[in-house]
């Protein structure tokens, strides 16, 4: 894909995060890396998701040298960019504010392997990263200790970041894990929670 086809991918998965109420406002941010230019496109910085254009896109390098567009990145561009210098074998990151995760993250507390889907699609439990002040490479730094062989963590006191391999799955990534987070939060008000065992996830990974 490219730059322009992928700033189609990532306009349409920004609406979608909408739409799907994984974000609210203008909350939430997502990217898409660029191997060829060795850039990234995010999301502006507060720029309402329904009126959203490719024109409000910005094009930035990973030290935050605007290459195009006329709004301001997003204020959390230094953690995207922190993982794609880190993670070479991610495209997308997705930030949201999705409610029933970010409950989780408010209470700093780990989503066990509740689902099966938690298995393909978030790569296990889901880990909680560190709070790290907003706008600063600390909220990448701490996320990126934590994930490891996840594609999703929860930022403490703040929201959720998912990442994939490509665009569609980092936006399927953030759906399974606002799923798990209130099919959990309804099990631990409905009685006692089981959580799948290291073997029955051992077993699903290798089926
Ligand atoms: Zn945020």
């Amino acid at each position: 894909m490219n730059l322009n086809e992928l700033k189609h991918e990532l306009l349409k998965t920004a609406k979608s995060s909408y739409n799907l109420g994984l974000v609210a406002g203008t909350s939430g941010n997502v990217s898409v890396y660029d191997k060829e230019t060795d850039s990234m496109i995010i999301t502006a910085s507060s720029v309402p998701y329904d009126t959203m254009t490719l024109e409000d896109l910005v094009v930035l390098k990973l030290d935050g040298t605007i290459l195009e567009g006329y709004n301001q990145p997003s204020s959390e561009w230094r953690m995207h960019a922190q993982i794609y210098i880190e993670r070479k074998d991610i495209k997308c990151v997705l930030h949201t504010h999705s409610p029933y995760a970010t409950g989780f993250a408010v209470c700093q507390e780990r989503i066990p392997v509740i689902l099966i889907e938690m298995v393909p699609f978030i790569g296990g439990d889901v880990p909680v990263a560190k709070f790290g002040m907003p706008g600063t490479d600390s909220v990448g730094i701490e996320a990126l200790k934590v994930l490891d062989d996840r594609k999703a963590c929860l930022l403490s006191n703040h929201g959720t970041l998912a990442i994939g391999e490509t665009i569609d799955k980092a936006l399927t990534t953030s759906i399974y894990l606002e799923d798990a987070a209130k099919i959990y939060h309804i099990a631990k008000n409905a009685g006692n929670v089981k959580i799948l065992s290291e073997k029955e996830i051992n077993a699903m990974k290798n089926s």
